[in-house]
């Protein structure tokens, strides 16, 4: 469905978890970023796409490579794609099964591939889209093939999996980049006076200090792991956040020791 829909862009929601993928429109190209989850929605996406195309290039970017965000590219082969460096370099097969899975379970019967990147991307690099500058903001803690996507001209921010309102940090890279992450993107937000902020799940915020205090509740929730016995009220309850929650203290936990061990050693 869609959730948001404005003169330059559009944000579709998933049913599943919430997920956006989110099409732009410049003057001579048209953006689409994370195409995802289910068939009819991924089909839908493509149709709106070819109805507004007039022969403009179609670039589609993976904000990582986690299996919801890039379960969507094989309807979108002939794009040119643009991922990070640490998109192509990493091994998904993971991400894959997950895919594999999920569809097995459904009884869906689509193929299920890694996206060849046509474009690849140096941490903090900016590409003229069309006319369109997009700059891709290496932001990793969540995943380490992480970026952020800024559109300074239309004060846009797409963030990917940080700054949810309805879903606490995962931390599944590491909580020292995460919070290196939110520092940046704070800074981004008040630079660049982003207007637009687009969440890889949830809501799209269109008032900068609600960004910014969604960022913060991420900062102070990682701060006070592992000691805090609950993840924060600022989302909403859940019990798969239990499990989510126990995870980023095993990963904080994991990452000290690791840090201690290595001091050692010197
Ligand atoms: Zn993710």
């Amino acid at each position: 469905m869609i959730q948001a829909k404005l003169q330059s862009f559009t944000v579709y929601e998933s049913a599943l978890m919430r997920t956006t993928s989110t099409l732009i429109d410049t003057p001579d190209a048209i953006l689409l970023i994370d195409p995802t989850w289910l068939p009819e929605e991924i089909a839908t996406i493509r149709r709106d796409i070819e109805l507004r195309r007039n022969d403009r290039p179609l670039y589609v970017i993976f904000t990582h490579h986690h299996f919801d965000h890039i379960i969507g590219a094989y309807g979108f082969t002939d794009a040119t794609t643009i991922a990070s460096q640490a998109f192509v370099e990493t091994d998904s097969s993971e991400q894959l099964n997950e895919i594999r899975e999920f569809y097995e379970q459904h009884y869906i019967n689509r193929p299920i591939q890694k996206p060849d990147i046509d474009l690849v991307i140096k941490p903090d690099q900016t590409l003229l889209l069309g006319s369109v500058p997009v700059t891709f903001i290496s932001t990793p803690g969540h995943d380490a093939t992480h970026m952020s996507i800024l559109i300074e001209s239309m004060n846009l921010l797409v963030c990917g999996d940080y700054g949810s309102n309805i879903e606490p940090p995962f931390i599944e890279h590491d909580p020292t980049a995460y919070l290196d992450t939110l520092q940046t993107l704070q800074s981004i937000i008040y630079e660049h006076e982003i207007q637009w902020f687009v969440p890889g799940h949830g809501d799209l915020c269109d008032n900068r200090s609600q960004m910014i205090k969604r960022l913060s509740a991420a900062e102070e929730y990682i701060l006070a792991l592992p000691e805090q016995r609950h993840w924060s009220p600022s989302w909403p309850d859940h019990a798969f956040f239990d499990r989510v929650h126990e995870r980023n203290q095993k990963m904080v936990e994991q990452k000290e020791t690791d840090r201690r061990s290595r001091r050692q050693d010197y």
